[in-house]
């Protein structure tokens, strides 16, 4: 079976072609980011015109790097929810027209899900159960996976999201959105030494998070700081680190603390956050050491693209699940709502 697959939930546009039999055949992405530069962070309005100029060139670009006509195409997928209404609603209807002009059957998909199944996209593949730790620009969770659709939620931010903090901290150090990137890039030539920043809720039992007292954290080291005079490169280097620092060891103990009360060796890391090399190292090197593996997805496929959404979309489309004509979308939806793979009669 080959799906299309279309993710537009935020401020990019990506589209690709998976097939169930010979995996993913061609991918492309259009990042908005030069869009919303000026403006310091996502502008709903102008995402959802951006998708309408982009979504139908990449689609036509994913069939010419396959060589695929449009007859080739057996199922059209698209990010359902959640993310922005205006920005999901441009993804929909194309991909609905598109399925109804093709005569093919469309699915709309859980962009965490998308997300979380995003490592299957790679050679080595986690084994079912694990737990996930989804880190992007909206979501801090973990979660036990059992198999696609059989989700625990075991932990998740009580207020910003790891992607978010990383974001705000680099506006505050006056770098440009989306601020991961940037914090890790100048958090290499930052010191270890020269800050220490909380670790948030790691003495809380349990397995949720909290950002924003880091957030405050930072803000007020700049402000002290700033008192006498502006920051110099190495200022801003030595809070990246310190930030950086933070989050990584905050995430590593509850992913570490997630899979000992699961009791479970595998963990499958997903989301922008998962680029960030510092957590992959940390991560792979503590859990190494208690004989778990640590999965995730190729970078290119951390941050949202349109592969993770044809990889999820065929999964569930080859277990029969199809959705009605209508075109629906879901701004918020909890990803624990959807229907296990194994509960779906194949037609
Ligand atoms: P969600 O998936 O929750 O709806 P989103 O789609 O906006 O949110 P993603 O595209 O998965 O999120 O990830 C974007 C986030 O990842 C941004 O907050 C960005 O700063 C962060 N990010 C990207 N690369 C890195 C990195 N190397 N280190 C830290 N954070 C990073
Ligand atoms: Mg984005
Ligand atoms: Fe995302």
């Amino acid at each position: 079976m080959n799906v299309l697959g279309i993710e537009t939930s935020c401020d990019e546009t990506g589209v690709a072609l998976y097939s169930t039999e010979r995996g993913l055949l061609a991918h492309t992405l259009y990042s908005q980011i030069e869009v919303h530069r000026e403006y310091g962070g996502v502008v709903p309005e102008l995402a959802s015109r951006d998708h309408v100029r982009k979504t139908l060139p990449l689609v036509q670009e994913v069939l010419n790097q396959a060589s695929f006509r449009s007859s080739d195409v057996d199922a059209v997928a698209y990010t359902a929810g959640p993310g922005l209404v205006g920005a999901l609603m441009v993804g929909a209807t194309m991909a609905r027209s598109l399925a109804l002009g093709w005569g093919v059957p469309a699915l709309g998909v859980h962009h965490m899900e998308g997300h979380l199944l995003a490592p299957m996209l790679e050679e080595e593949r986690p084994e079912f159960p694990f737990v996930a730790l989804l880190v992007s620009g909206g979501h801090t969770q973990l979660v036990r996976v059992d198999g696609i659709g059989e989700y625990r939620l075991l932990g998740e931010s009580l207020d910003d999201a790891a992607g978010e903090a990383f974001d705000k901290a680099a506006k505050m150090l006056g770098l440009p959105y989306p601020g991961g990137p940037q914090i890790a890039r100048i958090a290499e030539d930052g010191s270890t030494d020269r800050f220490t920043f909380p670790r948030p809720m790691i003495k809380h039992p349990g397995l949720d998070f909290s950002f924003s007292g880091l957030k405050t954290h930072t803000l007020t080291t700049v402000r002290e700081l700033e008192e006498q005079g502006p920051l110099s490169d190495q200022d801003k280097a030595d809070i990246a680190r310190a930030f950086e620092e933070a989050v990584v060891s905050t995430l590593v103990i509850k992913c570490r603390r997630a899979l000992e009360q699961e009791g479970l060796s595998r963990l499958v890391m997903a989301g922008g956050v998962s680029a960030n090399r510092n957590l992959r190292q940390q991560l792979a090197s503590i859990l190494a050491k208690r004989g778990a593996e640590v999965f995730y997805p190729a970078p290119q496929f951390c941050t949202d693209n349109g592969a993770m959404i044809a990889y999820a979309g065929a999964q569930r489309l080859a277990a029969g699940q199809v959705d009605g004509a209508e075109v629906q979308v879901r701004p918020r939806w909890p990803m624990t709502e959807l229907p296990p793979i194994a509960s779906l009669s194949v037609s």
